[in-house]
């Protein structure tokens, strides 16, 4: 998503007197957007800007820090002692940016816009994109579902879907564009609504534009999941056969308290049902593991549920409290760092040996494989691609360039990616 934004970001300024410079050292502004999920992530940026500054070795740079950390550290950012930030925007005030950079510019006064908004899409605004093969489009901002360890809703502000029209529009341009891909966005981007159509009706209509050859779609919630959906992934040749389905918890004690709206076993049927409609698809999650009050039986059910799903991969993370949630206001933070260090290792080498497994079962199967570059670090004439399940896949070749669709056999498979060689 902030990939997406700072290609919004990149075209705002782009319209105006800006230009951007390949190497920071050119620069007379320096922005970073970022990210406000986990503490690590705050403590990276605040880490960076530090550096920044150091670098610049008193050489008068704008710096400005833009999207999430700016509405959930507001002025700190710019009273901050020694941090040396001049302007801030959040995630719904990138339009005001060029107005914003001119006041400091002309002020010297440091300056900032973190208000959000219910209705920002940034609809009318085509993001200047970079990469060739995948584009990101968001299809709705912020969320409405205020899990209770999570402060996206009280930084990205409530939950909008952009027009239908509009998304189609753009991602016909893409199309002619030559983008084969398109990977739609949203914080809960199944709950996407305008008038009657939904998602699904978002995904067929999509999949109607030629040119476009696969759609992706990050991050569904398992509450939205109607057998509707489950149908056009399955069937709709041109979604991809991977589901990101994010799961927290296994217990589902431990699910009430994070306010996920569904059960360990809910969340097992469903994984059930979409394997069972789309056979060999991948099912990816993210889980939370030292979520207050978890116990030794609480995560036991996470393990069970990661051995009976069989995920792809996982993505883990430790508990970190966030400033305004529910979870920090009325959960203690009571386990220790030692134990979510064990769970996370636990749950991180069990995810390991799964993907291991579902990966080298792909051996001697012919995979179509979209090539996204070429690995310049190895010997020529090694590419590096994924397939219609989202898993990577590198071979040797020769004639073949990025963009292109190939069929190549698998013959090996590690619990991150699979080899092969070109079927021709
Ligand atoms: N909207 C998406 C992703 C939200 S953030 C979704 O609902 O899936 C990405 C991931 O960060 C979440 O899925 C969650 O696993 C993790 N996360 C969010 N808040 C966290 C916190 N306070 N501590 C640790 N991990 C967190
Ligand atoms: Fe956060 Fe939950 Fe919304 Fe995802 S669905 S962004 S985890 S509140």
């Amino acid at each position: 998503m902030n990939e997406y934004d700072s290609e919004l970001v990149r075209s705002i300024l782009l319209k105006k007197k800006f230009r951007f410079v390949e190497n920071e050292s050119n620069a007379d502004i320096i922005m970073l957007n970022t990210c406000s999920v986990r503490e690590n992530a705050n403590r990276k940026i605040i880490g960076l800007i530090h550096k920044i500054r150091h670098d610049l070795k008193g050489k008068p740079v704008l710096i400005g820090i833009l999207g999430c950390m700016a509405a959930d550290k507001k002025e700190e950012l710019l009273t901050t002692k020694n941090l040396g930030v001049d302007f801030i925007a959040g995630p719904d005030s990138y339009k005001k940016l060029p107005n914003l950079i001119e006041e400091v510019q002309k002020t010297k006064l440091k300056t900032f816009d973190y208000a959000l908004s219910d209705t920002e899409t940034y609809s009318d605004i085509y993001p200047t994109r970079e990469d060739g093969i995948n584009a990101w489009v968001a299809i709705s901002r912020g969320c409405n579902n205020f899990c209770t360890y999570c402060i996206v809703p009280y930084v990205r502000g409530r939950e909008r879907s952009r027009d239908f029209n509009g998304i189609v529009k753009e991602i016909k341009k893409l199309a002619k564009e030559g983008y084969p891909q398109v990977t739609l966005l949203g914080q809960n981007v199944n709950s996407y609504k305008d008038g009657k159509k939904d998602f699904p009706d978002l995904i067929n209509e999509i999949s109607k534009i030629n040119g476009i050859k696969r759609i992706h779609f990050m991050s569904p919630h398992p509450k939205d999941f109607p057998d509707k959906l489950i149908k056009v992934i399955a069937n709709n040749p041109k979604s991809i056969k991977h589901v990101h389905l994010p799961l927290q918890a296994g217990s589902s004690r431990i699910l009430k308290k994070m306010n996920r709206t569904y059960t360990k076993q809910g969340y097992l049927k469903l994984a059930e049902k979409i394997r069972a409609a789309c056979p060999g698809i991948a099912i990816t999650t993210d889980i939370i593991v030292g979520f207050p009050s978890e116990t030794e039986k609480d995560f036991k059910d996470t393990v069970d549920v990661v051995k009976k799903t069989r995920f792809d991969a996982a993505f883990i993370f430790k508990y970190s409290p966030r400033s305004g949630t529910v979870a920090t206001k009325k959960y203690k933070d009571d386990v220790s760092p030692d134990k979510k260090t064990e769970r996370i290792v636990k749950l991180n080498e069990l995810q390991k040996e799964i993907s291991h497994e579902n990966n080298q079962k792909l051996i001697g199967t012919t995979q179509e494989v979209l090539i996204e570059f070429i690995d310049r670090k190895k010997e020529a004439g090694n590419f590096c691609g994924r397939t219609k399940t989202n898993k990577t896949v590198s071979f040797k070749a020769k004639d073949c360039a990025p963009k292109q669709f190939v069929n190549v056999k698998i013959k090996s498979a590690s619990a991150f990616g699979l080899k092969g060689d070109l079927v021709i």
